[in-house]
Order: structure tokens, then sequence, then C-alpha cells
């Protein structure tokens, strides 16, 4: 099936479910076993079916499903956030002494958990520049368990070259993790390009309401490959003592998010609400629609802001003149480039007074959202740094971040002279 289809099909049989068109929310905690029987086949793998809502629930299954149909995986799971996805990611492969190894233009979050959290697990973050793959081949070794960036980095919008990671990767047998949240799997599709596993935000385009937290990994046929019989990942290759002896890669197929699930989900237990799954079902319908009109959108604005007077620099891919042109036109779809944008004016206490001054655009740190938001970054998410540390992380005091959402994009540009004059 196409993209547009599986967005709205997949993943659900409506005669299972008394013909309801729109899924049901199954809104359980647990399920009852017909016997013990029963119960003991489902613990045992033998048969497959929901037992408990921390570990699979149905309504979340059919988002799993189709999650997994887009990105063209093998197999996904949802957790309770985008960030959850991302942690349970790197605890499905490194333990104490391991190294992970991620893009430094990355969400602020990754950077903490990288940074630090993981840090007193005896996990090291070892950080690169997206544009300096000879720095990410320099920092492996035998302990590196996972490479990890984002397709369209946010907040930094700077693009790397997503093949070249792949092959790296590939040449030394690493798995690669790609962050999808702002391209989406309808602009780019990081398994055909070399990644083995993706992970999103849910809460972000997916949703595209802003009303729902939440995250998915799906991994695709070559994380299974990358992890039999490989020493780096000895765990899927052995007996897993938790549970009574399994050896994940003896199974065929979706073992790294079968993992995620019967011993991240089982100890750790970052479950989605089936509310919130249900919830990005109704946002994924129109998830094709809205990521061509955000990507136009946005890069009207984009070349409206380029002409202004009083607007130092644009940062956006779909601009011809980004140095990220080449591989937007490259690897996102039509070269569309999703709604995120940052432009840079004058002064810092000017970024502030347009970021004051919109009447559409809402002072919000979130992207994705149909609403338009506008964030003064230096002032919000990057407040604690020093005028130094702001320019070395790529958010200088000028700095003004975009969220283009679906409002008339002619009231936007009005917006937006408005705040600029
Ligand atoms: C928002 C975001 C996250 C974190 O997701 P939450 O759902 O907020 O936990 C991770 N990666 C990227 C690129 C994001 O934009």
């Amino acid at each position: 099936m196409k993209d547009k289809t599986i967005l709205i099909r997949a993943g659900y049989n409506n005669q299972e479910c008394y013909g309801a068109m729109n899924p049901p929310i199954f809104q359980t905690t647990a399920y009852e076993f017909r016997d013990s029987e029963h119960a003991a086949n489902l613990f045992d793998l033998s048969e497959v079916g929901p037992i408990y809502t921390r570990i699979n629930n149905p309504t979340t299954e059919i988002f799993e499903k189709r999650i997994c149909e887009l990105e063209r995986g093998e197999g996904a799971v949802a957790t309770a956030s985008g960030t959850a996805a991302i942690f349970y990611t790197f605890a499905n492969v490194a333990e104490a002494g391991d190294n992970i190894i991620i893009a430094k233009q990355a969400y602020g979050g990754t950077l903490t958990l990288g940074a630090h959290t993981i840090r007193r697990f005896g996990i090291e973050a070892r950080f690169f520049d997206i544009h300096n793959l000879e720095e990410l081949e320099s920092l492996i070794d035998d302990r590196t368990k996972l490479i990890f960036f984002e397709i369209i980095p946010n907040p930094a919008i700077e693009m790397g070259d997503i093949k070249k990671i792949a092959k790296i990767a590939k040449e030394h047998n690493i798995l690669l993790c790609a962050d999808n949240t702002v391209a989406t799997p309808i602009l780019c599709k990081p398994l055909k390009l070399g990644a083995d596993i993706v992970v999103h935000s849910t809460s972000k385009y997916i949703n595209g309401n802003g009303s729902a937290i939440g995250g998915v990994i799906v991994e695709g046929k070559s994380a299974f490959k990358k992890i039999k019989d490989n020493k780096r990942y000895y765990h899927f290759n052995e007996p897993d003592k938790s549970y009574h002896g399994l050896v994940y890669s003896e199974l065929k197929g979706a073992i790294f998010t079968l993992r995620a699930r019967l011993a991240l989900l089982r100890d750790f237990g970052g479950a989605i609400s089936p509310f919130n799954s249900w919830l990005n079902l109704q946002g994924l319908e129109t998830l094709a629609l809205r990521m061509k009109q955000h990507s136009k959108s946005a890069l009207k604005i984009a070349k409206f802001l380029e002409s202004h007077p009083k607007v130092l620099k644009v940062n956006y891919p779909g601009l011809k003149s980004n140095p990220s042109y080449k591989y937007a036109k490259k690897y996102l779809k039509k070269g569309r480039a999703s709604g995120l944008l940052s432009f840079e004016v004058e002064s810092r206490e000017f970024a502030q007074k347009v970021a004051e001054s919109t009447k559409i655009f809402s002072l919000v740190v979130n992207i994705g959202d149909s609403k338009s938001i506008i964030t003064h970054p230096a002032s919000t998410t990057h407040q604690q740094l020093s005028p130094q540390e702001l320019i070395d992380a790529g958010v200088p005091g000028g700095l003004i971040r975009l969220s283009v959402g679906l409002e008339d994009v002619d009231d936007l540009i009005d917006d937006l002279n408005q705040a600029l004059s």
C-alpha cells in the first residue's frame, strides 16, 4: 500500500470490532485469560495477544502497525513519550562501560540524556558534528553500541549526509538510529536510507494537534542482521535470564522492538495510554496532507523572511541558499523540508520583541502543531547559556525559531511583517 492508504487503513480490521469505522479505544488495564493454558501460552510467546496494557494494548497495536508500515519497518513499539522511546533505544543496546555516539545537532532532551543521565548508569555518550563524519568514525570503538542522529535536527535545522552516516555504521556493524520526528515518515524513510532503527516523538507532527505526548520505536529488517551473532549485542544472542532463557536472536524478525517491549516496558514501564494512541491514529489520517502544507507554507515564509531588510539570515533546508538544501533535495520527498525554520535578527532585544509581538504565532516551546509557534531560544530553552555558549550551540541571541502551522500562510506573513516593523 502507498502512504496515504496506510495512514488511514493499515493495521485495523473493523470486522474484529463490530465494524466500528473508527478504531475503538481499549481503555482497559488487563485482559481475562480463557484458562491457565492460554495464560501460559501468552507468557511464553507461543500465542500472541494482550496481557496487560503496560506491555500491549489493542488500540496501541493499531497505531504501532500503522507507523511500522509507514516507515517500511518490521516491528514497532509505542512509548509514553519521544524521550522514553530514545531512552529505551539506548537502554536496549548499552550497559555500564559501553558508549553511544550522538550527533551534536540534536534535541535538548537527547543531549542532556546523553551527557548527564545515562552517564550515571555508566554509559558514555560521545558527540560528533553532523558535518564531520571523520569525527564520527574516530569515536567508534569495541564498546560502541549505537550511532544516533536526527534527520532534520531540532532546533539546529542543519541536515547531515544520511547515506554517508549509514555507510560508516554498516562498515563497523553498529546499529544506526535516526530520530525522524521533524521530517516524519511522509517526507523521509530513514530505514530505506540505511538506518536500522527509527524513533519519533509522536507529540509533534504525528499527533499534529498538540493533544498528546507519545513516542515510538520502529526497527527495519537490517536490525536483526546487525544483531545476529554480533558480539557487540551479545545480550540478544545469549539466554536472557529475565525471560526464562529466551534467546532473542533465535526468533526471527523484529527482535529489537520485541526486547524493548518484553524487557524494557516490563521493567521501566513507560507505556503509552491507549487514549493517546487513539489520538495519534486520528492525527495520522491527515499526516500526508499536513506535511505537504506545512512544507509549502514554511517555504513561502522562509522566502518572505529572506527578502526582509531586518532579517540577517534564514535557516530552512528548503531554501536554495541553505547549506542543507542538497540533502533536502536528495533525502526528503520532493525536497519538502517540513515546518521548522529559524531566522536571525540583529539583537537579542529585538528578537525578544518580535517573539512577543506576533498575534497569530503563539509563544510556545513546542513544534509540529497545526497552530503556528514562535520561540526565542536564548530567553527560553537555552536561557542558562552565556552569550559565547549560545553562539557555540548555534543559537545566537537574535535567533527566532518558527514552527509553521496550518493557518492561512498570508495571515502568518502579515503577522511576522507587523512584528518585525
Ligand atoms: C520533542 C522531541 C523529542 C522528545 O519528545 P517528547 O515526546 O517531548 O518526549 C525528541 N526528539 C525530537 C527531535 C523532538 O522534537
